[in-house]
């Protein structure tokens, strides 16, 4: 998990729980006012009037105003932000409901300087100032990125504390070159760009993995509550968070490459790429990759792929176009002719009218490239909104 381990000492905890509180009272009283309320109907109160509504509400209440306006803000704020996420029908959340005590507890805090800071104070640990609460340590596990916006704290039901440092992606200036590149999703690779690149999202190294599975077999034998047995699943937790920051920094950096290169980046729209690249296919359109793509390989694949195409939309705002991806892996992209024969192996394409011989997945991403966007009604289909909740986007140490 991307997060790191808080310390805190039990002064500390005290006022860590008073803000899960006060953060879990404010978020379900916007519930309850909401509760009465649906789209078309007027009257339930936006972000500025629950504002206001907070400030009353903390002058009523002694115990409420002796907590941190930013924890309780930003509880309404992500409130606001989970009901827009609710009506968005490119994203279909859920509706934010009632929070139980003990039950996903935490607040987030904003407005790094006069708000909160993070240091370091020795090899191993680490300090974030928390309102009210002064520096708290937590477990430097791995570098925090230096331009952290936020950060959330959380409790998990075993009463672990945990810290999350959040940070929206810099957009990256075009290029201004006026170059298209096209990117699909790869058979063996995360992707292949119509460029001829492949890009490969790095893994766990062989002998990482022969360890990964020797923990895993002792795991298996270990008496179930012992410390040997917390011992290794905390070893195997912290293999997988090696893997996971490895994927977060190459897709980083990979995204900002390419936004930099090119001034348009054109990506099949993943919605249909789903369903026309169900495992089998259909007999006019059948699915790629049949045997790679089925079972753990496939998925890996599917969330580097996604995780590529979110870090391209942070950086490349308004450059990244969706495209309907009508046949691109069966048309030849020398001379435009369709024909699944064409498609000799998985990885190949040698095309049976002109005889042009290329990778698959290269052929495929220039026809992406040569491709018009999908336009969704009210929009062109090209980004998500930017005043979204920061990303997570954290780094390896
Ligand atoms: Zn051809």
């Amino acid at each position: 998990m991307s997060r790191y381990r808080l310390t805190p000492t039990p002064a500390q905890e005290a006022v860590l729980r008073d803000h899960c509180g006060h953060a879990r009272y404010i978020w379900n009283l916007a519930v309850e006012q909401h509760s009465h309320w649906h789209p078309g109907r007027a009257g339930a109160p936006g972000y500025l009037e629950q504002c206001r509504q907070l400030t009353q509400a903390r002058a009523e209440h002694p115990w409420l105003a002796a907590g941190s306006q930013t924890v309780q803000q930003q509880a309404l704020r992500d409130f606001t932000q989970a009901m827009a996420a609710f009506y968005d029908p490119k994203n279909p959340a859920g509706r934010p409901s009632w929070r139980k005590a003990g039950r996903n507890e935490g607040f987030r805090i904003v407005g790094r300087g006069p708000q909160w800071d993070v240091r370091r104070v020795s090899r191993h640990v680490g300090e974030v100032r928390v309102p009210k609460a002064g520096w708290v340590r937590f477990r430097w596990s791995r570098t925090v990125p230096p331009d952290a916006k936020s950060y959330r704290v959380t409790l998990d039901r075993a009463g672990r504390w945990h810290v999350a440092f959040a940070v929206i992606p810099a957009p990256v200036p075009a290029p201004g070159n006026g170059e298209v590149v096209g990117i699909d999703r790869g058979v063996a690779v995360s992707a292949a760009m119509s460029t001829g690149d492949l890009l490969h999202c790095p893994a766990l190294t062989g002998r990482e993995q022969t360890r990964l599975r020797r923990l895993q077999r002792k795991l298996a034998r270990a008496t179930r509550g012992s410390n040997r047995r917390r011992r290794i699943k905390r070893a195997i937790a912290r293999l997988k968070a090696r893997e996971t920051d490895r994927r977060k920094d190459w897709a980083d950096k990979t995204s900002t490459g390419i936004a930099r290169r090119f001034d348009v980046i054109r990506v099949e729209d993943l919605k249909i790429t789903t369903m026309t690249r169900s495992a089998k296919g259909t007999r006019e359109n059948p699915g790629r990759n049949v045997r790679q793509k089925t079972g753990l390989n496939r998925g890996i694949l599917a969330s580097e792929w996604g995780l590529l195409v979110r870090r391209l939309q942070d950086k490349a705002p308004g450059r990244v176009q969706k495209i309907k991806p009508t046949l691109t892996s069966q048309r030849c992209s020398a001379c435009r002719e369709v024909d699944r024969g064409s498609r000799e192996s998985q990885a190949v394409f040698r095309c049976t009218a002109c005889g042009f011989a290329c990778n698959a997945d290269v052929n495929a991403a220039i026809n992406i490239a040569a491709g018009h966007a999908v336009t969704a009604r009210g929009g062109d289909g090209v980004t998500r909104p930017v005043n979204r909740e920061p990303q997570l986007l954290l780094h390896s140490g």
